[in-house]
């Protein structure tokens, strides 16, 4: 008998910190949990290398008549730091409060687990279960994902013929409210250094004579926004998807009061663009931020100094149907018109990823070539999730990224069905991090009904 609580402590045993050299042996060991879990289950091993930590792909075939899912997840986790934080160790998962406590149990061990127990549960009953399945279990998430992209090129002649990707890697509102997340903000990021004298000047012999790289860089960030707080680049939000009426109604469902967001987020006023709440604009809207600028004298007391250098980082946060490469070229295209001629300067490019977005069956924007597997999971997720947590869930776009789905619907052309899983007080990424044994046990019976209803065809 498949006990998944105990396969989740004995994964969260192998300390699989993907940035940290020191962990190989941890990342090795959850690598091998992982793929050994699944050959016991009767799923053919191949155990992809990359630069950094091998990807796992577990598969279930058949007869190709059958619907096939691909079910996401990572092996890696976050550094656990810092450790004195923790109640208990972050390595040796530990029962209370109905909670499984340890570093990965939320993200992504224990949500991953949920699936594979689903279907060791599934198998176990009827071992000629007419659904084929393929694991896809990375161990680079927490870096970036940075061999993944080059994996699925690899592999797409064979990935792109499943119907859809199941997975639990995003968060619900409540034990109580079962998110089914249905759309993900993509990113452009970069940095502009700006240069203007070969080295820090005195700004008593020479200033006046020069313009302060400070001051270039000021005035460009300062062109970027109008007034009321949209991005100002011509173009920019030309690819912007029109917003649904059911989109806002099923955000308006979650029924968060922005006078509480005021306060949670510590700011006087709200500074959103025309014609969204805060809520629908973090979700909806594409954004320009400035992440870090910086230059010249930072210590103590004062120093009249003209530096030679200054710079400013930059993300933007993408929606349907922008694309970082256009993204990119309009914001440094606007960067090079507006800059001044009497500094030089330079971009740096730095990651990007595609936004996402999917539509559930039965909406009024729901594409007409909708795939019927699709569609079907949409449905079997309502059915389960409502049978199961006993509310219908809500699908909500967030205003985060997940890079890989986007890269998953660009290179495989599958949607995704993302079965949020973590709660907010789940602590990801955080000391104390938990899985809710509830939601655990909940998951389990849900994403079991989940599949057996694809494969009852
Ligand atoms: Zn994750």
């Amino acid at each position: 008998m498949f006990d998944p609580v105990e396969k989740l402590k004995e994964y969260i045993r192998h300390p699989s910190v993907s940035t940290d050299s020191n962990f190989k042996a941890g990342m090795r060991g959850a690598q091998e949990f992982v793929a050994g879990l699944l050959a016991s289950l009767g799923f053919a091993i191949e155990v992809v290398p990359t630069a950094k930590h091998p990807i796992v792909l577990a598969r279930r075939g058949g007869d190709p008549k059958w619907p096939q899912v691909i079910i996401y997840g990572h092996y890696d986790v976050q550094p656990a730091d810092p450790l004195n934080l923790w109640k208990s160790a972050p390595f040796e998962p530990t029962e209370r409060e109905g909670r499984l406590w340890g570093r990965g149990a939320a993200d992504n061990k224990g949500p991953l687990m949920v699936h594979i127990a689903a279907v060791a549960r599934l198998l176990e009953r009827d071992p000629q279960l007419p659904l084929r399945i393929t694991f896809m279990i990375e161990g680079e998430e927490e870096m970036g994902s940075p061999s993944f992209p080059a994996f699925l090129e690899k592999y797409a002649p064979e990935l792109r013929k499943a119907d859809f990707v199941f997975l639990s890697d995003t968060g619900s509102v409540s034990e109580q409210q079962i998110t089914i997340t249905c759309g993900l903000r993509g990113l452009m990021l970069c940095d502009v250094e700006v240069t203007s004298s070969r080295s820090d000047l005195h700004s008593g012999l020479h200033g006046g004579a020069i313009r302060n790289p400070i001051q270039a860089v000021a005035e460009l960030c300062a062109s970027l926004h109008t007034p009321d707080g949209r991005v100002n680049i011509p173009g920019f939000y030309d690819d912007v998807l029109d917003v649904s009426d059911w989109e806002r109604a099923e955000l308006a469902k979650l029924g968060q009061s922005e006078e509480q967001y005021r306060e949670f987020l510590g700011v006087p006023a709200f500074h959103v663009a025309p014609g969204f709440t805060p809520f629908e604009a973090t979700r909806f809207q594409p954004t320009l931020e400035f992440n870090g600028i910086g230059g010249g004298y930072q210590g103590e007391g004062t120093k009249t100094v003209i530096p030679s250098k200054a710079f400013v980082k930059m993300s933007c946060r993408l929606v349907p149907n922008q694309t970082p490469e256009k993204i990119r070229e309009l914001v440094y295209g606007a960067i090079r018109a507006r800059m001044p001629k009497d500094v030089t300067y330079r971009i740096v490019d730095q990651h990007d990823g595609c936004p996402y977005v999917v539509v559930p069956p039965g909406r009024s924007n729901t594409p007409a070539d909708q795939s019927p597997v699709l569609a079907k999971a949409f449905r079997a997720v309502d059915t389960a999730v409502t049978e199961v947590f006993g509310r219908a869930p809500l699908y909500l776009r967030e205003g985060g990224s997940v890079p890989i789905i986007g890269e998953i619907k660009r290179v495989l052309g599958l949607d995704s069905v993302l079965l949020g899983l973590f709660l907010p007080e789940d602590n990801l990424h955080a000391p104390n991090e938990s899985f809710n044994l509830n939601v655990m046990r909940k998951g389990i019976a849900a994403s079991e009904k989940i599949l057996a209803a694809l494969a009852r065809g």
